[in-house]
């Protein structure tokens, strides 16, 4: 691949959040720039005026920013193929649809709407592929001033040429040929003056210098298009390469927001770490020599060649993701994971508890957000079940066991996890109590839960008050 300068570019239109899809192919865009010293572009495509959504951009840009990735040149810091923002060049797409025009490359196009759904009724009925009949095309000269002296309303189509055999070149599917004759005549400017996708997408990236264009495999269908507008205007099309969707987390039908979340910005607000979640969408799909699953964004970087890429779906493996999510962070200091945790944790949590409860809990997290579920229990207790407290002792064994270690916690003065170990140990022992039943019993007692972090050191936190109280009710529960 020739990768003499290497500008990359991520091109979202701000017609919602960024999906998780899109992250993962700007990951791509990004980290094959970074790898051959290029460019990074991130450019607003938002010629769809009626689709865009007040906001949208200045999310957009938050969320890239939010999972660490940053971009060279962009609707916000400008650079030398600026502005970035497409409503904002609406006349470089004139004057080049203009150009196309006097070329005989594009027409002016005055049909109806209605004539052209009576075409398509046509066509419909024939069971032809659904094609503007090209009526315009062949407008005499008189009639085409007769239509602009009147202020008719137009739009501008590409003249496709006749029945040629034009190819592209796909990185994961290799060569792609199609014949001309299957491509419509596309709109290249509206009525309301505005570009059409195809041509600012062409233009753009002609003027903007981009070299490689990886973007997710729904717009390969476009690409033909596309590459019939570089031939007009006879300018060379870049590399490109059309990524696969992900698949929803059950593996049926590509991820959608009827089966789940699909915003790059909620899974971080879930508590998913931005490097875990870049961590995930560089394995998925990427098949390498190394299976190595947990790697740094420098280390792909490195490593990263499109060519690797699956031209499969790929499942979008939530189980896998959250693997990944809990390794960064158990990888994390304890005061990074504290700063991290501040927006999970819930107003009515106990905060001098806190430094204790992390070290207990670092291990189960899987995300963020599980925190405020982990640590309930130190501050409320749900009704414990004495079903399950008595499962594998009669009530009567129970009852006997709950005064008894009443009896001795309350003797105890230097309440520690020393302490209540050896006193908690040796009572049992004496006693001759089921290690198992005894200490699930006290657990679900003592928290309400039957899986907890380590049950002394949670004791230990929840101090003697409560966790005598707690087994206090526990008795009365079952006499
Ligand atoms: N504006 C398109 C989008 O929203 C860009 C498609 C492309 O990368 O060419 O995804």
């Amino acid at each position: 691949m020739n990768t003499a300068l290497v500008r990359t570019r991520m091109a979202p239109s701000p017609t919602g959040e960024i999906h998780v899809g899109s992250m993962a192919t700007l990951l791509k865009n990004y980290a094959f720039a970074k790898k051959y010293g290029g460019l990074f572009i991130l450019r607003i495509e938002d010629t769809d005026q009626e689709r865009k959504i007040p906001g949208a951009v200045e999310r957009l840009l938050a969320t890239v920013a939010a999972y660490g990735l940053s971009w060279d040149e962009g609707p916000d810091c400008g650079g030398q193929y600026g502005p970035y923002t497409q409503s904002e060049r609406l006349e470089l797409y004139q004057e080049h649809a203009q150009k196309l025009i006097a070329e005989h490359k594009a027409y002016r196009c005055f049909c109806s709407k209605e004539r052209l759904e009576s075409v398509r009724d046509a066509q419909r009925l024939q069971k032809t592929a659904p094609k503007y009949d090209k009526h315009c095309r062949s407008l005499t000269q008189e009639d085409l001033s007769k239509k602009l002296d009147a202020h008719e309303s137009f739009v501008v189509r590409l003249a496709v040429p006749e029945n040629q055999e034009v190819a592209f070149t796909d990185v994961l599917r290799g060569k792609i040929t199609f014949n001309s004759s299957e491509v419509d005549d596309q709109v290249l400017i509206k009525s309301d003056g505005f570009p059409t996708y195809h041509l600012a997408v062409v233009v753009d990236d002609h003027l903007m210098k981009i070299s490689h264009i990886m973007r997710g495999e729904e717009w390969i269908s476009s690409t033909p298009k596309h590459i019939l507008l570089y031939q007009a205007f006879g300018w060379n099309p870049p590399i490109y390469a059309h990524i696969p969707i992900f698949l929803n987390p059950d593996g049926k039908g590509k991820m959608s927001k009827r089966k789940g979340t699909v915003s790059a910005q909620f899974f971080l607000d879930q508590g998913y770490l931005p490097e875990a979640l870049l961590n995930f969408f560089m394995i998925l799909g990427w098949s390498r020599k190394d299976q190595r699953e947990i790697m740094t964004l420098s280390e792909y970087i490195a490593e990263f060649e499109p060519k690797d890429l699956s031209a499969k779906s790929v499942v979008f493996d939530l189980q896998k993701l959250d693997w990944i999510n809990g390794m960064y962070i158990r990888a994390l200091p304890l005061e990074k994971l504290e700063k991290l945790l501040e927006p999970f944790i819930p107003p009515d949590f106990p905060r001098e508890i806190l430094s204790a409860v992390l070290p207990l809990i670092s291990e189960r997290l899987v995300k963020l957000s599980d925190f405020a579920e982990l640590t309930k229990f130190f501050y409320i207790m749900e009704t414990p079940s004495t079903e399950l407290v008595t499962k594998k002792a009669s009530s009567d064994t129970v009852l006997k066991q709950l005064t008894d270690t009443i009896a001795a916690l309350t003797k105890i003065k230097n309440w520690s996890t020393e302490e209540l170990t050896t006193t908690v140990r040796s009572l049992q022992e004496t006693a001759g109590w089921s290690k198992k039943q005894y200490f699930m019993m006290l657990r679900v007692a003592c928290t309400g839960k039957a899986i907890t972090p380590p049950l002394f050191e949670t004791i230990t936190i929840l101090g003697k008050e409560i966790t005598l109280d707690r087994l206090l009710k526990m008795q009365i529960m079952l006499t």
